[in-house]
């Protein structure tokens, strides 16, 4: 009998566009970082996966209510998010980023956007972020359920700044998005794997295993330098 026709095939949500960590290229396939890292240690571990790009906000409630396996989504392990899922070990440090209209020159601070308008993605930590910010500061949230929409209502200046992670903010900039970043990245979040909380805990098993492994063997930062170039 053929062992590997009865093996599970893991259904795995994404993000629909997070570049350099998920988005589709010109063939129609999904890349990034975290797509070429779940393919490397699928392959390491020997299992199957499916990707299911969608929105984030949808990645999370799908993984909640067991429509997928598991999600790889440059997703920030959160003591809350812990409380519902299972993570792998951190596979990446980043954290939130502010960023404004290149030609903005009012905004140098979060001080600064008292009285103004910021983008944010619905259930991201840089929404989380923004929300915290208004404690101390007045202004209004636009919520997005994808990146490009967050991008695309600053540079109409509907939003004056946006809240995104740092990576996939700067490489938007580097593909010439007319954006700034006026301060610096939040530090101390990483990337994790999840899991429903409880369920396929070989899954995580087996991410964390493949992870040591694509490390040591310099398949890890082959991906990073791929994406990012060497000064990472
Ligand atoms: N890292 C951020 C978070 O987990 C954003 C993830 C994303 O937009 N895909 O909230």
């Amino acid at each position: 009998a053929d062992v590997n026709a009865e093996e599970e095939t893991y259904i795995i949500a994404t993000d629909a566009t997070f570049a350099p960590f998920e988005y589709e290229n010109e063939d129609g396939e999904y890349v990034g970082i975290d797509v070429d890292i779940l393919t490397a240690i699928a392959e390491d571990q020997g299992f199957e996966f499916e990707l299911r790009p969608m929105n984030f906000s949808a990645g999370l409630q799908a993984l909640e209510s067991n429509q997928v396996d598991g999600m790889i989504a440059a997703m920030s392990i959160t003591p809350e998010r812990e409380e519902a899922f299972d993570f792998s070990e951190p596979y990446f440090d980043a954290g939130p980023v502010m960023a404004v209209r290149e030609d903005n020159e009012e905004i140098n601070s979060y001080e600064d956007l008292e009285g103004k308008t910021v983008a944010v993605k619905v259930g991201t930590i840089g929404a989380e972020l923004a929300s915290e910010l208004q404690e101390t500061y007045t202004f209004e949230i636009n919520q997005f359920e994808d990146s490009s929409g967050m991008y695309e209502d600053v540079l109409a200046n509907h939003s004056d700044a946006v809240i995104e992670d740092y990576p996939v903010m700067a490489y938007a900039i580097q593909q010439d998005l007319p954006l700034r970043l006026p301060t610096e990245p939040e530090e101390g979040d990483s990337y994790g794997f999840a899991v429903n909380k409880g369920l396929n805990p070989e899954l995580i098993e087996k991410f964390n295993a493949g992870l040591v492994n694509i490390r040591e063997n310099g398949t890890y930062d082959n991906i990073i330098e791929t994406y990012l170039g060497e000064n990472v």
